[in-house]
């Protein structure tokens, strides 16, 4: 008997009646003979307005309760959706992190799953039910509430089917797999069969929201194949899994899917307007605040010094905590709200060609550029930001379209 994950984000799990849907999802699964898992997201924004509750209270709330706060939202989707699945005749059980076994570190709001202790999972399973875990959280060491960080179900995910040795992991959402670029900024976007490990962690990097980048990393390190669907129709998703199982999708490829038709080496074009770009000047200790900020766990993207000028991007999540480092140095900053665009495809930088057509793409969006990245498997530049979409679409039909 197969065991497979089924992860559902919130959009999929918003209400009573995407709940019914995903019940019926999960039931299909069910009836081909798998043992089943199912991860939740919380309803809709309720993550996001938990948080607005709690800094309602206190603008820099304080981290441990936050975290048992934030750990609510998906308790409620998880017990509704198994109070369903009992009701629609089938055997289920929710479970909490902790409840499921999941060991973390202490780092509140981005704790690093340790370990996962799968023997309540096993034996709910081997009573047949169907096992619906709550995403994102679970317990450190002293037995406190943590959660994985804003998206972190997905790892929660691919940790579970990993530590059980699931099949398949499945992460549906409201889109329906890996596309070309996002296909509510652009039409012609176009979805891929499958893609490496490799390709959609940077993807996911880059800030593209279709995956929890941790996610992609665990996924590569268990060589756990995850296929990325929609909850809402029966098309088929992307496959992401290393290089041999491509082959094998590849051969059950869709016509329409351009990137197993031929070698493309750019895969996915990502906007991302969540990055802030911070520069200070008449800094005399430029590296010190770069170590502070790593310490503290933040996220640096790209960063510059130069004498005593110091520059750097951060998420725009992080903007109250960089923010008080910030005060503490007191020094005049400056900051600078930025749009990121990056070409992702695995050997990129090898093509010469390539990256010319890319580079001169770029110039043609009239806008000042702050940086220019080009690494193994991406090239990315950093603009003052960019308001209107429509060089997205000029972007896509000049790099991936006439490819
Ligand atoms: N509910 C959490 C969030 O909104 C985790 C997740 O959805 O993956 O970030
Ligand atoms: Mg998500």
């Amino acid at each position: 008997m197969d065991t497979i994950v089924l992860k559902f984000g919130g959009s999929s799990v918003s209400d009573n009646l995407n709940l019914n849907i995903v019940a019926q999802k999960i039931i299909e699964f069910k009836q081909k003979g798998n043992n089943v898992i199912c991860v939740v997201s919380a309803q809709g924004k309720m993550t996001d307005n938990l948080i607005k509750e709690a800094k309602e209270l206190s603008a820099i709330p304080d981290e441990r309760e936050l975290d048992a706060l934030l750990s609510t939202g998906e308790q409620i989707s998880a017990s509704k959706l198994a109070i369903l699945l009992n009701m629609l005749g089938y055997k289920a059980i929710s479970l909490t992190g902790w409840q499921a076994g999941i060991l973390t570190n202490s780092e509140y709001q981005s704790s690093k799953i340790l370990d996962i202790n799968v023997s309540r999972i096993n034996k709910e399973l081997q009573e047949n039910k169907i096992v619906v875990i709550t995403g994102f959280q679970g317990v450190d060491k002293k037995n406190n509430i943590t959660t994985l960080g804003r998206g972190g179900s997905d790892t929660t995910a691919v940790a579970v089917a990993a530590a059980i040795k699931a099949k398949h992991c499945y992460i549906f959402s409201d889109v329906d797999g890996i596309y070309t670029a996002d296909p509510r900024d652009v039409k012609l976007a176009h979805k891929l069969n499958s893609i490496s490990y490799e390709e959609m962690s940077y993807i996911s990097g880059e800030g593209a929201k279709v995956l929890h980048d941790r996610c992609v990393e665990l996924a590569e390190k268990y060589n756990m194949p995850i296929i990325a669907a929609s909850t809402f129709n029966k098309n088929k998703g992307t496959k992401i899994c290393n290089s041999e199982q491509m082959k094998k999708s590849e051969n059950s490829v869709e016509s329409h899917d351009k990137s197993n038709m031929e070698e493309t080496i750019i895969k996915s074009i990502i906007k991302n307007d969540n990055i802030i770009y911070i520069e200070i000047e008449n800094y005399d200790n430029p590296y010190n605040l770069i170590t502070t900020l790593v310490e503290n766990n933040i996220k640096i993207g790209q960063y510059f010094i130069k004498n005593t000028k110091i520059a750097f991007t951060i998420n725009k999540i992080d903007r109250a905590k960089v923010q008080k480092i910030l005060d503490e140095i007191d020094k005049e900053t400056k900051v600078i709200p930025v749009t990121k665009i990056s070409i992702v495809g695995s050997g990129i930088s090898n093509h010469t060609e390539i990256i010319k057509n890319v580079l001169e793409s770029f110039y043609d969006i009239k806008n000042d550029i702050i940086d220019i990245d080009i690494s193994a498997c991406k090239i990315s530049v950093l603009f003052n930001k960019i308001t209107d979409i429509k060089y997205l679409n000029e972007l896509h039909n000049k790099i991936i379209e006439k490819n």
